[in-house]
């Protein structure tokens, strides 16, 4: 009789996870994983893959501007925000979808429900309170957009998470940040046509990455009609009566739009997992503390992805994934370089370094 149910039992079934799980299944081990929301994790479901759809929808308006000068007539050329949302979520579902065949077919046993970790070796499944035993545990629960709890009115904001599936395209928006998801959301709402303003706390976005693509973007961005606001933070936000927004700056300023949304970081989804039941060494932001091979301090217990905030980027949780796999059941020791690590930026331009 093994010693426990499962050799490895994966919590959180986005791009680390699921790659680990069918990984080891395929090597003929016994795996389960268990994801309490869709199969697929932020990349798939709340990430890249909706995010570029967005992004290509985004740039339609200006080739139809572009259109009559190169030989088109493009008349009546509307925009539908419902259809687009809805046919990105049709894709969303498809892939999601595969994700879970590919798992089945792999072999995985999916648990369509939370877990907690209970020891160094169990976990517990929410719904049916179900306690599994495993040689291994990898939490692979990847990371959630930063609210500031802090800031008076930030409920009236939303974030990435919510701008998949606005009920309707606002007509005028403030984002919040800098970074990737800052630049690419302030690209796709003013493409698709909302008046958008960026909020930046520093003097120029895209901070680290080259000073002349830094320039390049802020320009672009202002040139096709985003309205950026640099060294200001919200001091507070509002509800108008007519349901629009004002957000206070720390300025003194105040712009008002009807919608706002935060950009500014994301963090590891950490809480409420147990993991001080095992006694797992967690970061001061809350991420697990991992070695170069995916180890916790917990011998048993082992982490991938955005939950490690190393670099939060899905070919990175694959191959993060993909060496555990290697180490712990191929026996083939491996560890992931995280240096000179790829990444572009879809906004309008898209950039990379
Ligand atoms: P980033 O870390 O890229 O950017 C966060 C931005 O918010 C920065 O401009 C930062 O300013 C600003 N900021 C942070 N805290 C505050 C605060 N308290 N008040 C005001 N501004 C603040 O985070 P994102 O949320 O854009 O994305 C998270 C991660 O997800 C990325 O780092 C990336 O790893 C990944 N990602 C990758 C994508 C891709 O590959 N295309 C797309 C989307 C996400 P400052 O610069 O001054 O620190």
């Amino acid at each position: 009789m093994p010693q426990h149910t499962y050799d490895l039992f994966v919590i959180g079934a986005g791009s680390g996870g699921v790659r680990a799980a069918r990984l080891a299944a395929k090597a003929g081990k016994r795996v389960a994983i268990a994801e309490e929301y869709r199969i697929g994790g932020t990349c798939v479901i709340r990430g890249c893959v909706p995010k570029k759809l967005l992004v290509y929808a985004s740039e339609f308006g200006q080739a139809f501007k572009d259109a009559a000068g190169f030989g088109w007539s493009v008349e009546n050329a509307r925009f539908d925000w419902p259809t687009l949302r809805d046919n990105v979520q049709a894709e969303v579902t498809r892939l999601s979808g595969l994700y879970r065949k590919n798992l089945d077919a792999a072999g995985v046993t999916i648990f369509q429900d939370r877990a907690v970790v209970t020891g160094p070796h169990a976990v517990r499944l929410e719904k049916t309170s179900e306690e599994i035993s495993a040689a291994r545990i990898l939490i692979a629960t990847g990371g959630q957009p930063y609210r500031p709890l802090e800031l008076k009115g930030q409920e009236l904001a939303i974030t990435s998470n919510e701008a998949f599936h606005l009920e309707r395209l606002p007509q005028s928006i403030v984002v919040a940040g800098g970074g990737y998801i800052a630049v690419e959301f302030a690209s796709i709402f003013s493409g698709l046509g909302v008046e958008t303003n960026l909020l930046y706390r520093g003097e120029k976005i895209l901070r680290g990455f080259d000073e002349d693509l830094r320039d390049h973007v802020q320009c672009e961005l202002a040139r096709t009609g985003v309205n950026i606001v640099t060294g200001a933070v919200f001091n507070e936000i509002a509800a108008l009566p007519d349901g629009r927004r004002r957000a206070s700056l720390s300025n003194g300023a105040s712009i008002e739009a009807e919608q706002i949304m935060f950009a500014i970081g994301r963090e590891p989804s950490t809480g409420g997992l147990g993991l001080e039941n095992a006694g797992v060494t967690l970061a001061k932001n809350g991420a697990v503390a991992v070695d170069a091979y995916s180890r916790t301090n917990i011998a048993s217990i082992f982490a991938v992805g955005d939950v490690t905030d190393r670099v939060n980027l899905t070919p990175v949780a694959i191959r993060e994934a993909v060496a555990f796999v290697q180490s712990e059941f191929l026996d083939n020791p491996m560890a992931f370089d995280h240096a000179d690590v790829a990444s572009a930026v879809f906004g309008r331009p898209p950039v990379a370094c």
